[in-house]
């Protein structure tokens, strides 16, 4: 039940030429006998899952991808599938990333069959949700954030590995973090949602909070109910920040 452990997961995002591998080397470097409070993931863009996962092997660090598409080969010009980020290197995904669902378009349902292929390859999903903020102000962050839950985690993952990472949008390299009481409000209905869903199963799987998380917060986040690790973006280029981010669960 590795799984269950927290996880504390970078997200490059578009960031990262292969020179760039050596900041992830920098952070295994960093990071080697360290007690293992959480593992930990570096997500890069998928140009790098094969080199950073050669590099990295064996040395801690977790490899997972940023997206991927549904079906697992096709006429599909540009998009991969979750086989071919397994092959790669990947073992998770970020899957339903406020980024992907702004910029692509991407529903509940489309998030939902992208989960399922990742299970089908055996990749570990995080999925995202967060609310944004005429949304929050309207006092709906919890609404919003339940629905995107039931809609986007379909009734197979009961029992499987997955993350679910709780992303305000307006949090989300803004260098605003939400209050550690409306963090704590968010992540207690996210397990509340889970346990009714996947009923014993739904206690387990980390719930992630991210949106300008670094090391100067990083403590007061982790300090939240229910926050069982962080998603990285900004920080998580910088493997001085992101080990000390690491270094505070
Ligand atoms: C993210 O995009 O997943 C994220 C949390 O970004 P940042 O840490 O830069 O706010």
């Amino acid at each position: 039940m590795s799984h269950v452990r927290p996880l504390i997961a970078g997200n490059w995002k578009m960031n990262g030429l292969t020179s760039d591998v050596d900041a992830a080397a920098d952070l295994a470097a960093r990071l080697e006998g360290r007690a293992p409070a959480s593992r930990v993931a570096l997500c890069p863009p998928a140009t790098l899952l094969m080199e950073m996962s050669r590099r990295l092997a064996g040395r801690g660090l977790e490899i997972g991808a940023q997206d991927c598409r549904a079906e697992s080969a096709g006429a599909f010009t540009g998009d991969l599938s979750a086989e071919m980020l397994v092959d790669a290197g990947a073992r998770l995904v970020i899957l339903g990333h406020s980024e992907r669902r702004t910029y692509h378009g991407e529903t509940d349902a489309d998030v939902a069959a992208k989960v399922a292929a990742a299970l089908r390859a055996g990749l570990e999903p995080i999925v995202c949700v967060g609310e944004d903020e005429a949304q929050r102000d309207a006092g709906r962050a919890v609404e919003i954030v339940t629905g995107q839950v039931r809609g986007s985690l379909p009734a197979t993952l009961a029992g499987r590995a997955f993350c679910v990472a709780y992303e305000p949008v307006w949090a989300i390299g803004s260098g605003r973090t939400p209050t550690v009481d409306q963090i704590s409000e968010v992540h207690q209905a996210i397990r509340r949602d889970l346990v009714e869903l996947f009923g014993d199963d739904g206690r387990y799987p980390p719930i992630l909070y991210g949106g300008s998380v670094k090391p100067q917060n990083a403590r007061e986040v982790f300090s939240a109910d229910e926050v069982g690790g962080a998603l990285v973006g900004g920080a998580s280029l910088s493997a001085r920040d992101f080990a000390a981010i690491i270094q505070s669960f």
